[in-house]
């Protein structure tokens, strides 16, 4: 295995219950790293462009609505594996069918409203992040 990056996103429904230590104590525990971090109010232009790969997608629209409904915490995360190993960590899209102690099952609210992110290849972690970030920010 070798030491990778992927993007979280700690999305609105988490960042509105105040719940990003508590989902951050999760990435931490679980060995990732957290090696840049910053909350922003993401525009409508920002949501659109991250998401691209879905407007297709009928809930397209909403999911655009939900990622500016409130702050958003990107994260760049550090660690072996850190692709698959977060994603496990995050748990299914839907929290119905998310595994007991992945952040999902803990916090999630909706299969659209699921508190986090997290990018699915190593190819597209590295798109994501520099989406966010640039080299600079990014301190291991
Ligand atoms: P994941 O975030 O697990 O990689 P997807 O990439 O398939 O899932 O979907 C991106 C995001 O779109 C999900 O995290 C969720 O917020 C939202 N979403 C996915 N499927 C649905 C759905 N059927 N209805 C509403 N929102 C959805
Ligand atoms: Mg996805």
């Amino acid at each position: 295995m070798a030491v990778e990056h992927t993007l979280s996103i700690i999305k609105p429904d988490a960042t509105r219950r105040n719940l990003t230590g508590k989902i951050n104590a999760v990435i931490e525990e679980a060995g990732l790293r957290i090696v840049a971090q910053k909350r922003v109010a993401l525009t409508r232009a920002q949501a659109e462009g991250f998401y691209a790969v879905h407007k297709e997608r009928s809930f397209f629209g909403e999911l655009v609505d939900f990622m500016i409904s409130g702050p958003v915490v990107v994260q760049a995360l550090e660690g072996e594996n850190a692709v698959a190993k977060y994603r496990e960590v995050m748990g299914a899209t839907n929290p119905a069918n998310a595994d007991e102690g992945t952040i999902r099952k803990q916090f999630a609210e909706s299969i659209e409203a699921n508190s986090v992110h997290g990018s699915d290849s190593l190819e597209n972690a590295a798109i994501e992040i520099s989406y966010f970030f640039a080299q600079t920010e990014i301190v291991g």
